[in-house]
C-alpha cells in the first residue's frame, strides 16, 4: 500500500480502521478486495471498482473525443465545395448538392442530443452518372474532409439472406473496419453504395418463386438506409444462428448511393417529350452532349421508372447527376487535382532527379484514348501506365539530369518509340 495516500479503510476518517467496511459499489468486503478509499459518510470504493470507473470514463472520453473532432467545427457548404474542387474536376452541381446535404447531416447529428421537437430527417444521397465521372471520388473526398470513417460497398454483391452472396450487413462491416472497430465512429460514417441501379427490378429474372437479388435486397437496404439496429457479423460472410453479432445503429450513417443508370436518359427524354436518340448509336461526342443536357434534369420519377422501388427512392431524397467528362475535362483530370496523375509521375521522376513534361497535344491524345474506352477518367491511369512502362523501366539506369517530353506522336506510338529526352537544364 503506498504511503501518504488516503488508501485503506478508515484512514481518512482519523485513523480508526474499520475492519468490517465494504465497497459501496460492488459490496465486497475490505478483507476480500484489499484497501478501500473512503468518501464522506459511510462510503467506500475498492480498487477494482476504481479501475472499472476509469475504463468507463476513458471510453466516454474517447467517444466524446471523436465527436468533438467531428463537431466542434462543421465546414460550411462553401468550404466543402472548395475542398472538393482540389480533387474533383467539374461536377459543380453534384458538389453543391453534396455539400449542403452533408453539412445539414452533421448539423442534425450535432443537434441530436439536444433533441427538440423538430426532428431533422436524414438526407441520403443518390448520385447518377456514367462510369468514371467521379461519383466514388466525390464520396471519398467528402469523407476525407469530414474526417469520418468511409467505406465503399457494391450493391451487386448483395442477395437476400439465405442465398449465395453477401448480406446487406456486410456493407456495414466494411464501415466498421474503416473505423478500426470504433462502433461510435462507424455509426457516424459515410457509406458509399455503388451500382445501386443494378438491383432494380428486372424483367429478366429467371427465378419464379423468389427474386434473389432484386426487390428483396432493396427491402433490406431500405431498412438500413432508414435507420435500424443492424446485426453485423464481425467476421463477415453469411449469417448463421450461432454467431455473435455487433449491434450497429444505422440511423446516423450517411448513405451515398451511386449508379450509372444506363438508359435513364431515354426515360428523361421521353418524359420531356423529346426525340429519343438510341443509346450507343450516336457518336461518342454526341452521346456525351446528349447526356450532359439530359442527366441534370433527372427526377425521382425517372429513377422510379428505371426500376428502383418507390420506398427506396423515397429514402434517397437528394438526387444529383454527374456529367460525363469530355476531352478537355479529362485533360484537367490528368493535370489539375492535388494528386493528379501527371503530378504523381512528375514526382516519381524527380526522385530520379529527372524532369517529366507532357505537351498539350500529348495530354489531349491521352484524353482521346480514354474517351474511346468509354470508361471516363477511369481509363486514364491504365493508358498512362501503359505509355510510361518502357520509360519507367529504363529510368533509373538512364542517369539523372534528363528531361523527358511526352508528345502526341509518342502517345500515339507512330513516329517515336521513345519520348524526347534532353538535358534537364536546357530551357524549355
Ligand atoms: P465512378 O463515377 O464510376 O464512381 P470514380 O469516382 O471511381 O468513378 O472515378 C475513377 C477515377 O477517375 C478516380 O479515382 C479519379 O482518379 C478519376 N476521376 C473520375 N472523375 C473525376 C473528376 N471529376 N475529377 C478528377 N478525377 C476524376
Amino acid at each position: 500500500m503506498p504511503s501518504g495516500r488516503d488508501i485503506g479503510a478508515g484512514r481518512r476518517g482519523g485513523g480508526t480502521t474499520k475492519k468490517n467496511a465494504f465497497c459501496s459499489f460492488c459490496r465486497k468486503s475490505y478483507r476480500d478486495v484489499g484497501p478501500l478509499v473512503e468518501g464522506p459518510g459511510d462510503v467506500y470504493i475498492c480498487g477494482e471498482c476504481i479501475e472499472l470507473c476509469q475504463s468507463i470514463l476513458e471510453q466516454e472520453r474517447r467517444r466524446r473525443g471523436t465527436s468533438k473532432q467531428l463537431f466542434t467545427k462543421i465546414p460550411t457548404p462553401r468550404e466543402i465545395v472548395t475542398h472538393l474542387d482540389e480533387y474533383v474536376i467539374g461536377q459543380d452541381h453534384a458538389k453543391k448538392v453534396l455539400a449542403v446535404a452533408v453539412h445539414s447531416h452533421y448539423k442534425r447529428l450535432m443537434l441530436g442530443a439536444e433533441g427538440g421537437d423538430i426532428e431533422i430527417e436524414k438526407s441520403n444521397i443518390l448520385l447518377l452518372g456514367p462510369t468514371g465521372c467521379g461519383k466514388t471520388l466525390l464520396a471519398k473526398t467528402l469523407a476525407k474532409i469530414l474526417n469520418v470513417p468511409f467505406a465503399i460497398g457494391d450493391a451487386t454483391t448483395l442477395t437476400e439472406a439465405g442465398y449465395v452472396g453477401e448480406d446487406v450487413e456486410n456493407l456495414l462491416l466494411k464501415l466498421l473496419h474503416a473505423a478500426d472497430f470504433d462502433l461510435e465512429a462507424a455509426q457516424r460514417g459515410v457509406l458509399y453504395i455503388d451500382e445501386i441501379d443494378k438491383i432494380g427490378k428486372t424483367s429478366q429474372n429467371v427465378s419464379i418463386t423468389r427474386d434473389v437479388s432484386g426487390e428483396g435486397v432493396q427491402q433490406a437496404l431500405l431498412k438500413m438506409l432508414e435507420g435500424t439496429m443492424a446485426n453485423v457479423p464481425p467476421q463477415g460472410g453469411r449469417k448463421h444462428p450461432e454467431q455473435q453479432y455487433i449491434q450497429m445503429d444505422t440511423s446516423n450513417i450517411l448513405f451515398i448511393c451511386g449508379g450509372t443508370f444506363v438508359g435513364i436518359d431515354k426515360i428523361i427524354s421521353k418524359r420531356l417529350g423529346k426525340r429519343t436518340i438510341g443509346f450507343g448509336q450516336e457518336s461518342g461526342q454526341q452521346a456525351t452532349q446528349e447526356m450532359k443536357t439530359l442527366l441534370p434534369q433527372v427526377t425521382s420519377d425517372d429513377v422510379l421508372e428505371f426500376g428502383l422501388i418507390p420506398e427506396l427512392v423515397g429514402r434517397l431524397p437528394v438526387i444529383s447527376s454527374l456529367a460525363p467528362l469530355d476531352a478537355d475535362a479529362l485533360v484537367q483530370v490528368l493535370t489539375e487535382p492535388k494528386n493528379a496523375l501527371v503530378k504523381q509521375y512528375q514526382r516519381l521522376f524527380s526522385m530520379e532527379n529527372a524532369d517529366l513534361q507532357f505537351t498539350d497535344e500529348g495530354l489531349q491524345a491521352i484524353a482521346r484514348r480514354a474517351q474511346e474506352k468509354d470508361t471516363g477518367a477511369r481509363g486514364l491511369r491504365s493508358i498512362i501506365e501503359e505509355v510510361m512502362l518502357d520509360i519507367m523501366f529504363d529510368l533509373p539506369e538512364r542517369g539523372p539530369g534528363n528531361r523527358y517530353v511526352i508528345t502526341k506522336d509518342f502517345i500515339e506510338g507512330r513516329k517515336l518509340k521513345l519520348p524526347i529526352v534532353e538535358p534537364k537544364n536546357k530551357s524549355a
